[in-house]
């Protein structure tokens, strides 16, 4: 816990403490020795000055060794060094040593300031003596001349003692000073830190999923706000994971209860959630956390799931897992990059459709021998009968007639019910289908006085196909065409267009209401019964034009006005 606040806190008041109380003692006792030595050098300048005056008459008489004498008892009294010195700088008196035994002393810093003319001061140690002294030098003047010079000096033996023994008085207390402060600092510390201490324990307690944890301060500062506003966030999380947890539950619940399978996949193709359905379909469990391929084994679904990542947008497939045929559903989340993936088996549905292509097949197939055979005797028959009984074998001549337009188109339309495409498809050249068509259809076209606009481009491709069942589609779209048409003409057209050949086959007959356009792809479905059983129509047959269209990857459009005529436009990729 070397890095704690506590530590960090303490231990700079310390610092400060310190530092500043050793500064404190520095200065002050540094201010007190200048301020001790400047009294004690003016005390000694007031000393000397009033020294001059027994001194200066042993020197106007020359009398150098009494003037020795004297100084040598005077400093003694005054416990004072005293020196007396010429303008040459020879020592002719001194309280303490023989002054013939002492060297010349007219550049001591004090005595040539006093030979300058003012009173000089220094603190240095003493050769003579062999001690630190403090030194104060004043001119002996007779008139305007300077006749020598008086030096008095003291031992800053006894200056330094002073200050000892100042030290110690003070010391205790600075050190009494220096305890309390820094009791009172560990004590600012502590309260300082204990409260973040607290909340940084709590924080972790929160981090660790306790999103209950309280954290209760006395303190009325701002970390007691922080506690207050900690305590409100972690309410606040508590609520919200909760109300999370029981969504996260609800959805978990609605999702494990559906019968499609669903799972989520990261970006990396990781599933993230599966349910049980999807587990019975792959029949596996502990799936989730696993990449989607290790779990599904099928080239088909890791294409769709390729295509529908790259392409970035919502994409669905049918693909056959085993005996079921399930249709794939991928929703793209852009947020995340995730995807959506739901199961839906259409196994059942699919049989039954099976099954009911099937029974239409073998009606269709088991009416077709009869009806031909009815229809076969009824011509015999027509022959023989009376013009009373003509009109009603007529009736039964047209009825069996839409018996057997109906059973074909039927049997047409199971053919070309199947989705996928033909890998034998060969090349179709479209012109030469619908030349073969219009042939069909010359005499009733003529019949009905249209006229017939062919508009073929020069060198248009072939597309892959059918050729019957294309040949089947453009004669249920002419037949339409001059069925629902009483005057004016039709239009065949072929041409290429952005990489595709388009097909149009417009008249200028009756039209269609808008609002059966939308339906008139469906099976049986017709917008004038009587019209269409009177031509012969079933209903089924745009339904078989849808069909092959799609056979070929086309598209249908259907444009019409009432009473203008119909454009129906077919486009087919090449
Ligand atoms: P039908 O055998 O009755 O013609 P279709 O499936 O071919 O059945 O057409 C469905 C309905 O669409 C027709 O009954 C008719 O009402 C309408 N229809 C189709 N083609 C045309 C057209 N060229 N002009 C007017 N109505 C049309």
């Amino acid at each position: 816990m070397k890095h704690s606040i506590f530590f960090k806190v303490f231990g700079g008041f310390v610092l400060i403490i310190v530092a500043l109380t050793a500064l404190f003692l520095f200065f002050s006792f540094r201010a007190t020795r200048a301020f001790y030595l400047d009294s004690l050098a003016s005390n000694l300048e007031k000393l000397g000055s009033s020294l001059k005056f027994s001194v200066m008459p042993f020197i106007d008489r020359d009398e150098f060794e009494e003037l020795d004498v004297f100084v040598k008892r005077f400093g003694m009294d005054i416990e004072t060094r005293i020196t007396i010195i010429d303008p040459d700088g020879v020592v002719l008196a001194d309280s303490e040593e023989d002054p013939r035994t002492m060297v010349n002393h007219r550049f001591r810093p004090e005595i040539a300031e006093a030979f300058a003319g003012t009173t000089g001061r220094s603190l240095r140690f003493s050769n003579t003596v062999k001690a630190n002294m403090l030194y104060v030098g004043l001119p002996l003047t007779k008139g305007e001349q300077i006749i020598g010079v008086l030096r008095v000096s003291l031992f800053v033996r006894d200056i330094n003692k002073l200050l000892a023994s100042m030290r110690s008085d003070i010391l205790p207390f600075f050190i009494l000073v220096t305890l309390v402060s820094l009791l009172g600092a560990f004590l600012i510390s502590r309260s300082l830190s204990e409260p973040i201490k607290e909340l940084s324990a709590a924080s972790s307690q929160v981090a660790s999923g306790n999103f209950g944890t309280q954290v209760y301060l006395k303190n009325r500062d701002e970390l007691g706000l922080l506690a207050k506003s900690f305590n409100h966030m972690t309410g606040q999380i508590e609520n919200l994971i909760s109300e999370l947890t029981g969504q996260k539950e609800e959805l978990k619940s609605i999702i494990s209860s559906i019968d499609e399978g669903i799972i989520t996949l990261d970006t990396d193709g990781k599933i993230l959630l599966s349910n049980p359905s999807f587990q019975d379909i792959i029949q596996s469990e502990n799936v989730d956390g696993k990449f989607y391929w290790e779990v599904v084994r099928k080239p088909d679904f890791n294409e769709f799931i390729k295509t529908t990542r790259d392409e970035k947008k919502n994409n669905s497939q049918e693909i056959e897992f085993g005996e079921r045929t399930l249709l794939c559903s991928a929703a793209f989340l852009s947020s995340r990059e995730e995807l959506v993936v739901t199961f839906y088996d259409l196994t059942k549905i699919k049989e039954v459709e099976r099954i009911k292509k099937d029974f239409i097949v073998n009606v269709s197939h088991e009416l077709r021998t009869p009806l031909t055979a009815i229809k076969g005797y009824v011509e015999t028959l027509s022959e023989d009968i009376d013009e009373g009984g003509k009109h009603y074998m007529k009736i039964i001549e047209r009825n069996t007639d839409r018996l057997i337009n109906i059973v074909n188109d039927l049997l047409t339309l199971s053919g070309v019910e199947e989705k996928e495409i033909d890998p034998e498809f060969e090349d179709v050249n479209l012109q030469k289908v619908t030349e073969n068509v219009m042939k069909i259809f010359e005499q009733s076209i003529a019949a009905k006085n249209l006229s017939l606009i062919f508009n073929i481009e020069k060198d248009l491709p072939s597309i892959k196909g059918d050729t019957f069942k294309l040949e089947q589609m453009f004669i249920n779209l002419v037949d339409n065409a001059v069925k629902y048409t009483d005057e004016g003409s039709i239009g065949v057209e072929l041409k290429r267009e952005d990489g595709k050949v388009i097909a149009v086959i417009q008249d200028t007959g009756i039209g269609i209401p808008q609002k059966d356009i939308k339906r008139i792809f469906e099976r049986f479905y017709v917008v004038d019964k009587s019209r269409s059983r009177s031509q012969g129509g079933t209903g089924l047959g745009l339904s078989i034009v849808k069909h092959i269209a799609r056979l070929h990857s086309g598209n249908v459009q259907v444009e019409s006005t009432e009473g203008q005529g119909t454009k129906v436009t077919i486009e087919f990729p090449l």
